[in-house]
């Protein structure tokens, strides 16, 4: 990760979904029309952070309708038939209806189509903030990484609205791994990043890993591939509240399925029947019940089988976890990209920030983004 380098994005159009310029005059919207009408009035105002480059920092307002960036039209009727396979899911579970693991693995899809789709839009909108070059658009990141979903019931049972935590600051804007999505009286977090899974679900992981810094960004390198074949919940070194349904899916590497090390690691038994039919690189969807992993087939339900028994808690303190793992993360990279360090002190203290306003209940700098009645 290079500082001070100003994005392609905030120069000129290219296309959120390949990457390219935009073959044609179309628009994507990166929070689709059937979200923005599912909840609540389409037309009213949308709240997305503060302007930092005006004085006096403004909100930065638009209409719901109106969020939407360049791509080609060809890429955005390709990603159509997935938006309504999601907008299916998302009543299915305002409904209480249980979805099986196929189901949630093609709603992950959905959702790393919508992080990166809202890391663009926002290095696009931020034109005074110094950004690289994207490594990847939408195209190159949906279902390539390893990923969870976990999805609460908000403590607010009858609320009606959208909101986004985490998805359009300076941390996201380096970092798009994490973000917060509340949709009426369901709460999802959603994670996906490189090896954030591998190795404690049994897959093969890197020993060894070093970072190589280029001008058009950062790039990672691996050796030394090892594998336990043993899950080991919990999954992530870092406790979320327990959730009402949780998904996690290792994803492997695709430039290194012919690899010497790699490949004879996944045609071990334990990896060649966690793979999917007809699926390159997915695994299996897995649940964890009282500490025990279960890989589930496409068809079983994702049943609410969490032990310890699902949290109820207030949007803060979601925000509050949402930021320390936030944290946990940026740490992590502090090791690990050492020539990137001063830039991503920067980002602690930014998170620190962020952190310390969650705590005080203070939404509206952390990322925090209501929905409001147009006027
Ligand atoms: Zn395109």
């Amino acid at each position: 990760m290079s500082d001070l380098v100003t994005s392609v994005l905030q120069m000129e159009k290219r296309c959120i979904f390949c990457g390219d310029k935009p073959t044609d005059k179309n628009r994507e919207h990166v929070i689709p029309r059937w979200l923005i009408s599912l909840t609540g009035d389409p037309r009213r105002d949308w709240y997305l952070g503060i302007q930092t480059n005006k004085p006096g920092r403004p909100e930065r307002r638009f209409s719901a309708d109106q969020f939407t960036f360049p791509a080609c039209e060809s890429c955005n009727t390709r990603y159509s038939a997935l938006e309504a396979r999601a907008k299916g899911y998302v009543e299915k579970l305002l409904a209480d209806v249980i979805l099986p693991a196929r189901e949630w693995d093609d709603l992950m899809d959905w959702f790393d189509k919508v992080r990166i789709g809202l890391w663009i839009g926002n290095i696009i909108l931020n034109k005074d903030w110094p950004i690289p070059n994207p490594g990847f658009y939408i195209d190159q990141r949906v279902a390539k990484k390893d990923r969870f979903l976990l999805v609460y019931e908000n403590a607010e049972p009858d609320y009606v609205g959208l909101n986004m935590t985490g998805a359009s600051d300076p941390v996201f804007f380096h970092f798009p791994s994490v973000f917060m999505l509340v949709i009426n009286r369901l709460v999802f977090i959603n994670a996906s990043y490189e090896f954030l899974l591998t190795a404690r679900m049994g897959f093969p992981y890197p020993k060894k890993m070093w970072f190589e810094e280029r001008v058009e960004g950062t790039r990672r390198h691996v050796d030394d591939f090892t594998a336990t074949y043993r899950p080991r919940p919990p999954f992530l070194r870092f406790s979320f509240y327990p959730p009402k349904f949780s998904a996690h899916q290792t994803i492997l590497i695709e430039s290194a399925l012919d690899g010497e090390d790699y490949g004879p690691l996944i045609a071990h038994e334990y990896v060649s029947r966690k793979r999917l039919p007809h699926e390159k690189i997915k695994t299996r969807i897995c649940a964890v019940d009282n500490d025990k992993a279960r890989f589930l087939d496409p068809d079983d339900l994702l049943e609410e089988i969490n032990q310890p028994k699902p949290m109820v808690v207030d949007l803060k303190q979601h925000y509050i976890r949402l930021f320390e793992f936030r944290n946990r993360l940026l740490t992590q990279s502090l090791e690990e990209q050492p020539a990137a360090r001063k830039i991503i002190r920067m980002l602690i203290g930014y998170n620190d920030g962020g952190l310390a306003q969650a705590k005080a209940g203070i939404g509206s700098n952390v990322g925090l983004q209501p929905t409001r009645p147009a006027k």
